[in-house]
């Protein structure tokens, strides 16, 4: 069963707590008891392909899905269709201690679609097995990546239509042309004359809007989110921290039992608390690197136990991280104190009211146990890509620089000499100007579009561009819709004919 972070709700099924995304009365849903694996049962998924590690693991979480239900879904999200790589997230090897984990093969160029390209077939499920008949209704703001993640995860799913609404011309030629060109008979992207707050408000508005739902449901609608604290997009990512594992062992770069390091570039603290649930169940693990870019609220966290978004905003060349609070630390923070819901209340009432908390003694020892954290400034992030692109041919993007620097601080501060998986957030060729600019310089980028420089790019790697960002130029635009911001509601009446 799950529980609530805040002790405010009954324990709730698996496919309950995907269908209601975050708690009703506020909170999170995590696991009861997680389950565990002995290193027996590790060692038993060697050889075998992601897809058999993805229902393996997913299983010992979704007690109330079939194991055929399960397979179904990993099938229809880990296929040649969407990944170009046969081992969904294959490593790559930048020396005797350090390997990159390589997230960026689905259809959209970065991690987000390992989560969704199978959640919602979870989420699809889920309202099945709750008896919900309605169509469901997806809404989600984007800033840019997360809405073409989310697209091309939900596209023909039954049952299901996504509406994403983005800033028009507040996002990048190459991220408008990958929402504007999907397909897909139940998918929709509207460009809203506003920036990102806009788009957001407006659907949360919506979301709260009790007469607008009562209508919907009286025409067999029902509103959902594809919002990363849902359990839902949490679980898939447990599984690369183990195929990772397994991959290291595979190529006898360690032996069994041994512990390694993950290093995470973060920004909503979900991939790492994903890495934290890997741990938690039994993969050996040393320490878990918590990688920020400048937006540092974490770094500080884990350095001095105060959590204080008080703080200006940064705009880095890794936005994906640009972050100043982060949700999934709840999770963590309810995990590490022994599932004491009291402090969990007490700290999020204090982080609403005045942006900040600060952790007991005792909780901070916990954490100090599994986190490392530091941080890269930009300057420290544009060397990096460059570094390594001149010492080994690689390109990093700007959020996997990130991770590698924090890396290089950890190591210098601390000695540590354990194998270390470096997670890859993006591929280059998501950030190409970023990229280019860091190897080349910025009078390089002079007169060039966007797809002069993924070209250049492409020239100067030996690498081809990847799959979900070639060929956009001339693929057909299906969707034309630009909506003011006051119009994001009759947007949606207009969508499904209320
Ligand atoms: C979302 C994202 C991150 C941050 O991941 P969290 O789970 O929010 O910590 C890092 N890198 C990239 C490329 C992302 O898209």
């Amino acid at each position: 069963m799950y529980i609530s972070t805040r002790g405010n709700y009954t324990p709730v099924t698996a496919s309950e707590a995907i269908r209601l995304g975050m708690v009703p009365t506020g909170g999170l849903f995590v696991p009861a008891e997680p389950p565990s694996l002995s290193i027996e049962e590790i060692l038993e998924m060697q050889g075998k392909p992601y897809q058999e590690a993805a229902c393996r693991i997913m299983t010992l979480f979704l007690h109330d899905f079939r194991p055929e239900e399960i397979s179904d879904c990993v099938a229809k999200a880990y296929s040649e269709k969407n990944f170009d790589h046969n081992a969904i997230t294959p490593l790559f090897r930048l020396d005797d201690t350090v390997h990159f984990l390589e997230l960026w093969h689905g259809p959209t160029a970065a991690f987000k679609d390992i989560a969704l390209q199978v959640m919602p077939h979870l989420l699809s499920l889920a309202l099945r097995k709750a008896g919900v008949e309605r169509e469901t209704v997806i809404l989600v703001a984007t800033s840019g990546d997360t809405g073409k993640a989310a697209l091309e995860g939900f596209k023909d799913v039954p049952g299901i239509k996504i509406i994403v609404f983005y800033p028009y011309g507040g996002v990048s030629r190459v991220q408008e042309l990958q929402m504007t060109t999907t397909d897909g008979s139940n998918t929709y992207a509207v460009g809203v004359r506003g920036n990102f707050d806009d788009c957001q408000n407006s659907v949360k508005e919506i979301f709260a809007d009790e007469d607008f739902k009562k209508t919907l449901a009286g025409k067999g609608c029902g509103l959902s989110s594809a919002n990363s604290i849902n359990w839902g997009r949490l679980l898939p990512q447990v599984v690369y921290y183990f195929r990772a594992y397994l991959a290291l062992l595979e190529k006898k770069e360690i032996i069994p039992g041994e512990r390694i390091n993950f290093v995470v570039p973060t920004g909503n603290f979900g991939n790492i608390l994903a890495g934290w649930y890997a741990g938690r169940i039994g993969l050996p693990i040393h320490k878990l690197i918590c990688a920020s870019n400048e937006n540092k609220v974490l770094t500080d966290f884990f350095q001095t136990g105060i959590y204080d978004r008080n703080r200006e905003f940064k705009q880095t060349s890794s936005p994906s991280m640009d972050i100043l609070i982060s949700s999934n630390l709840e999770r963590f923070l309810f995990e590490i104190s022994g599932h004491n819901a009291a402090k969990i209340n007490s700290w999020m009432a204090a982080l609403k009211e005045t942006g900040r908390f600060e952790a007991d003694a005792e909780t901070r020892q916990a954490m100090e146990r599994f986190i490392a954290a530091d941080f890269a400034s930009e300057k420290e992030t544009m060397s990096a890509i460059r570094g390594v692109f001149a010492g080994a041919g690689y390109l990093l993007d700007p959020h996997t620089a990130v991770g590698f620097q924090v890396y290089r601080k950890y190591t210098a501060a601390t000695g540590d000499r354990t194998k270390t998986v470096i997670c890859a957030t993006a591929s280059p060729f998501k950030f190409s100007s970023s990229v280019l600019q860091a190897i080349k310089d910025r009078d390089y980028l002079e007169g060039k579009d966007e797809f002069a420089v993924l070209r250049e790019l492409s020239r100067l790697s030996g690498n081809p561009v990847h799959p979900g960002l070639r060929g956009l130029e001339s693929r057909p635009v299906l969707h034309r819709t630009v909506c003011e911001r006051n119009e994001i509601k009759a947007q949606v009446e207009k969508i499904l004919g209320l």
